[in-house]
């Protein structure tokens, strides 16, 4: 089917779907195969946002297994979605509309293999989720250093496919600059050990970065090996109240002088930070109020205690790019700190926001205040009433922009031209429209804009190589040719 559209056709109902399941039975075993209602079940995402027609999910429970069922679905020549924690905010383990899947779900493979000190990995199977793997990291003296709101449910195979970020990207980069090594089920059934620990290796083409945010599109990963980390010998925390937005790259630069670490740098607005405190009743972490705040996460060597946030505080003073700071002094006072960081997302605040716009969006650093700054213009002209709402990851340039609508009701016509106005900014600025999401099928219609033909045209030869009857997540991630 290369060459083909991205949709392929329906697949008959009813009786073929019970044979179907009962040939993925034979594979995984009793009460790992699920039709009808169960089935529908894993067509939701975890938000209730996007829906998808899933045929039969699947719990296969060794790569072997996740192979016996690819070549199952090659052989009736049915799309296959898979899906890992269901924590993607992007549609990308939902099957589209068009193309009811077979669904492979990977949590019965969350097995921790080993931890090897020497070469400081980790090898697990793709279903472990982050915290997991954190933890076994901690008891182990090391430390895993990915780390979002979601970890505790997120796999580590979605994580891998997504090329997932979080708070600690600043320093230690997202899930590309983890992985050493992947196994992964391909379209034919084959499995392609990849599962090496080296940090150097100049054999070629790296296989491996393929199927790092290829979002399922490529293959199954089926198990990986990740790098550890040095577990961080001392760190502070800090909430400084900014006197003005143009205040917040300066800072960033001051954080990072001196030989100190800035581990994360993430902004608060203050109606969020303070509807978070009223909701949660979460502590406000000082009487000062701004409009804007960060929070900033700095590593010091071991046994220098809190001399580097002091320092880097007191430049900050003299240099008048804070108006007050608060340092953590207790670990519930960090917590109560990342709490009000996790809280933040408008969802989590009103009830009032249905239509919101919702981006993901990264500019280089050096532009994301001009980002914020010209979104507040646009929407005042566009779209008067609508509300900015931006916050996060701001010192890898990966601001979640939401633009929320006014209560009462919006002109549908408003919400439109915001949406086209933000995104031409965001590429005008040289940025990506989805930074560390994916596309999944919620950005598809925007990558068109995004994306070079050439780009277009090179990606979709490697899914053709890899896939070429078009088996994995049709309909996501790769613009229409
Ligand atoms: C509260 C909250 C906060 C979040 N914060 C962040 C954040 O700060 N940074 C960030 O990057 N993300 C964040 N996310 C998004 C999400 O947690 C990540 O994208 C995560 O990596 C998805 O992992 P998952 O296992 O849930 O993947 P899923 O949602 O199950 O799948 C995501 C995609 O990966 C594919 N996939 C899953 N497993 C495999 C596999 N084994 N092989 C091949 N393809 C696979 C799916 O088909 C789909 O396309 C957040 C989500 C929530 C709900």
């Amino acid at each position: 089917m290369s060459g083909s559209p991205n949709f392929r056709c329906g697949y008959k109902m009813t009786t073929d779907v019970v044979a179907l399941a009962s040939e993925l039975t034979d594979v995984v075993g009793p009460g790992n195969t699920f039709t009808g209602i169960e089935a529908a079940e894993y067509g939701h995402d975890a938000r209730g946002v996007v829906t998808g027609p899933v045929l039969v999910a699947v719990r296969p429970g060794s790569t072997e297994e996740v192979a016996a069922v690819v070549r199952v679905c090659a052989d009736r020549d049915l799309p296959i979605v898979t899906q890992g924690g269901n924590t993607g905010l992007s549609g990308g383990a939902q099957p589209i509309d068009q193309q009811a899947s077979v669904l492979v779900s990977l949590s019965r493979m969350r097995e921790l293999e080993s931890i090897d000190i020497a070469d400081s990995t980790i090898t697990v199977q793709a279903g472990a989720t982050i915290e997991s793997i954190q933890n076994a990291a901690g008891r182990a003296g090391a430390m895993f250093a990915p780390d979002w709101g979601a970890s505790g449910t997120a796999s580590i195979g979605g994580a891998i496919s997504t090329n997932a970020g979080g708070v600690n990207v600043l320093q230690y980069g997202p899930m590309r600059d983890q992985v050493l090594g992947l196994e992964v089920v391909l379209a034919d059934g084959r499995i392609w050990n990849g599962l090496r620990r080296l940090r150097k290796d100049s054999s070629g083409y790296q296989l491996r970065q393929l199927f790092i945010g290829a979002e399922g599109t490529l293959g199954i990963i089926t198990r990986a090996v990740v790098r550890l980390l040095p577990a961080i010998a001392d760190h502070q925390t800090a909430i400084l109240a900014l006197p003005t937005l143009d205040a917040a790259l300066p800072l960033l630069a001051a954080a990072r002088s001196g030989g100190r670490t800035v581990v994360a740098f993430e902004l608060l607005p203050e109606v969020g930070l303070g509807t978070a405190v009223d909701k949660f009743e979460l502590q406000r972490p000082m009487e000062t109020v701004a409009k804007w705040y960060i929070i900033a996460r700095l590593a010091a060597p071991l046994g220098s205690g809190p001399t580097a946030m002091n320092d880097f505080l007191a430049e900050a003073a003299a240099a008048n790019l804070i108006l007050d700071a608060a340092v953590a002094a207790t670990t519930d006072q960090e917590d109560n700190l990342w709490m009000i960081r996790e809280m933040i997302r408008p969802v989590e605040l009103w009830d009032w926001v249905g239509g919101y716009i919702k981006y993901d969006a990264a500019v280089p650093v050096g532009r994301v205040v001009e980002f914020i700054e010209r979104v507040e213009t646009l929407t005042a002209a566009l779209a008067p009433g609508w509300l900015p709402f931006s916050f996060g990851h701001l010192g890898d340039g990966n601001i979640h922009l939401h633009v929320l609508p006014p209560i009462g009701g919006f002109e549908p016509a408003h919400r439109a031209a915001l949406e086209a106005a933000i995104d031409a900014l965001t590429l005008e600025l040289e940025g990506t429209l989805t930074a560390e999401h994916g596309v999944g099928q919620s950005l598809l219609d925007q990558m068109t804009a995004q994306k070079d033909p050439l780009e277009v045209e090179l990606a979709w030869r490697i899914k053709d190589s890899l896939d070429p009857d078009g088996l994995f997540n049709p309909g996501k991630t790769l613009p229409p040719r």
